[in-house]
């Protein structure tokens, strides 16, 4: 398919939205009309205003402002079409009341973490984790699971190696250039942070068991260390597992475990219970004393740096932080008390659905398609400014399409993929 790209040019600053009507179904519907969906989610730094925004609102009716990407949050409605900001929606034509079921954490302030930093991607190092229950992010030095490094001065974006980095949407990829952390990405599946882990009985209960590891100090000055790595029995198959207890590789154990694991809704009408999934005692590990004396003791406040000063009164130290293991799913106690739990929690049983923008059916690559591709090629750390680096790209495609649209000639795919290999291999070559 090509474009005729005279009329879009005209106006650079509206190209998208051009494009957007050009080619449609591709970021061009709001996702206001679905109500409150677990949808990435962008903060509008231009508006200053501590709402969000969905995906195709941020091409479209925030272009030219600066955005900061949230990343998936669940329960969340689209407010850009809201009296809560003042700039008119694009996409979603009728005006709208103010949401009032959406949770603004601190992140809608552009804050992060339990230490409260603002985002500079030009300057963070670090992989930011995110916690499964509160969705904020944390810093990897802010878990305990590496000192905290030295900001990097602004450098060029190298654009390769980033296929490999979608594989874990819970992380920011890798921290460049920096020692491995304590804890990798590929040992644990998902993140609750401390302040989560102390309000969510069932998860605390497993803290620092086998597969819901914890980062603790012994005392001040020591090195930091894991945990709850002993390898996990399957639960929810707790009377199999005593008869066999060294059978299971982690593998196997998480296949099971996975087969074992209810929906949502099987737990709310469990007709006939059968043992394994309903017993009648509760088949949680025994408490970690560790983890519970940390979780009881040491109340870290949400936002202070500089906890050294509560942290010298404690014998075994830590935040609370709980990584929970492949397969964690299906390792929960379902005995009633932990299943009542488990349901105000769903994420803790399924894993969620988070809305995509649907893909433009019958057209071939288009331009927004291909700058998003080109964006998912960048590293993660470097995504999460990804609005910036695809306004910067959409300017230099801009640049590079200019002749076309002069001379009156067509645009083809083939020119436009022409003009992002040239943008790898010079991102390639720049690096080394
Ligand atoms: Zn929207
Ligand atoms: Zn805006
Ligand atoms: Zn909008
Ligand atoms: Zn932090
Ligand atoms: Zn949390
Ligand atoms: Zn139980």
């Amino acid at each position: 398919m090509s474009l005729t790209l005279d009329a879009i040019l005209s106006s650079q600053s509206s190209l998208l939205q051009e494009a957007a009507e050009a080619l449609p179904h591709q970021f061009t519907q709001c996702t206001y009309a679905k109500g409150h969906i677990r949808q990435s989610v962008y903060l509008c730094l231009t508006c200053a205003v501590p709402r969000g925004i969905c995906s195709a609102c941020s091409i479209a009716c925030h272009t030219d402002h600066e955005q900061l990407e949230l990343f998936p949050k669940r329960n969340f409605r689209c407010d850009c079409p809201t009296d809560a900001l003042a700039h008119p929606c694009a996409l979603h034509k009728t005006h709208e009341a103010a949401n009032d079921a959406n949770a603004y954490g601190q992140n809608f302030r552009g804050v992060f973490c339990r230490c409260a930093r603002e985002y500079d991607p030009r300057k963070e190092r670090e992989t930011m984790i995110q916690c499964l229950a509160c969705e904020d992010w944390f810093h990897e030095s802010c878990l305990n699971l590496r000192e905290r490094p030295p900001s990097r001065g602004p450098t060029p974006e190298p654009a390769q190696e980033a296929a490999e980095a979608d594989a874990d949407d819970t992380t920011s990829d890798v921290s460049d250039n920096l020692p491995p952390p304590l804890l990798r990405a590929s040992d644990y599946d998902s993140f609750v942070c401390g302040a989560c882990v102390r309000s969510i009985d069932v998860v605390k209960r497993y803290a620092g068991t086998p597969g819901a590891l914890m980062v603790i100090q012994d005392s001040p000055g020591d090195n930091w260390k894991i945990i709850g790595t002993d390898e996990p029995e399957s639960m929810a198959l707790g009377f199999e597992a005593k008869q066999e207890p060294n059978s299971d590789s982690a593998e196997v154990g998480a296949k099971r475990a996975r087969s074992a694991s209810p929906s949502s809704a099987d737990l709310s009408q469990a007709k006939k219970p059968r043992l394994s999934s309903a017993p009648s005692i509760c088949l949680a590990p025994p408490p970690s004393l560790v983890a519970q004396s940390i979780l009881s003791n040491y109340k870290p406040s949400e936002t202070a740096p500089g906890l050294e000063g509560t942290r010298e009164e404690k014998q075994i130290l830590g935040f609370g932080d709980v990584f929970l293991t492949e397969g964690f799913r299906g390792r929960w106690c379902l005995c009633e008390p932990c299943t009542s739990q488990l349901k105000k929690y769903r994420y803790l049983l399924d894993e969620e659905e988070t809305y995509e923008p649907p893909q433009d059916p019958d057209s071939g690559l288009s331009l927004e398609e291909l700058g998003l591709r080109a964006l998912q090629r960048l590293p993660r750390d470097r995504a999460i400014d990804g609005i910036r680096a695809f306004n910067e790209m959409r300017d230099d495609l801009m640049h590079h399409l200019r002749p076309f649209a002069q001379e009156g000639k067509e645009v083809t795919e083939a020119d436009i993929r022409a003009f992002f290999d040239a943008r790898m291999q010079a991102a390639k070559s720049g690096q080394s």
